[in-house]
């Protein structure tokens, strides 16, 4: 079997020039890859004590449904502003351009649940700081983030201080 990086198709120029996408769907596409992406991801769970499973829409929800089923934890989902149908906490945070609002139903998690994030790749961190803050609103403990995908270069880790943080690949 390949190792994990090579199954990640890296695209120059986009969106943007000078940005180089990290593309999660050539993962996705090929059986094996998505096999080793989840088994990786899942390994940095080993020996962890925790309740609860918590995704941001949408490709948190493609790594994190199939870890929580596999270890029999509930699955949490983090949706964009408006799309759950009952009582909401929310949580803005700032883009590179304007800002975003994510939201998560308030009893999805109890005070002191033990809360693991799954997403797909951390960048400036952004997401995962506003998604810490919902949990932590509701009284959970985040107990530990695992990334597919890690662009070290923006530094997320720097606003995630004192959180345990882990990605399978670390691009410099
Ligand atoms: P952050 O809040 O800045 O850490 O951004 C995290 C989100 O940005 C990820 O969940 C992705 O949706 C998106 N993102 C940023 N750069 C890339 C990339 O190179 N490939 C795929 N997604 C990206």
């Amino acid at each position: 079997m390949k190792p994990i990086e090579d199954y990640v198709v890296s695209i120059p120029d986009f969106p943007e020039p000078g940005i180089i996408f990290r593309d999660v769907t050539s993962v996705l596409q090929d059986a094996e890859g998505l096999h080793l992406a989840i088994d990786l991801m899942q390994e940095k769970l080993e020996g962890l004590d925790f309740d609860v499973v918590v995704g941001p829409e949408s490709r948190g929800f493609i790594f994190g449904v199939p870890i929580a089923y596999n270890l029999k934890k509930p699955f949490i989902p983090i949706r964009k502003k408006g799309k759950l149908p009952r009582e909401t906490v929310s949580a803005e945070y700032e883009l590179e351009y304007g800002t975003a609002t994510i939201e998560m139903h308030k009893d999805a998690i109890k005070p002191g649940q033990r809360v693991v994030i799954i997403d797909d790749l951390i960048a400036t961190g952004g997401t995962n700081e506003a998604m810490i803050h919902l949990i932590e609103g509701l009284g959970g403990k985040v107990v530990k983030t695992v990334f597919l995908m890690e662009l070290a270069g923006l530094h997320g880790r720097d606003r995630l201080q004192g959180y345990d943080i882990d990605s399978v690949i670390v691009y410099p």
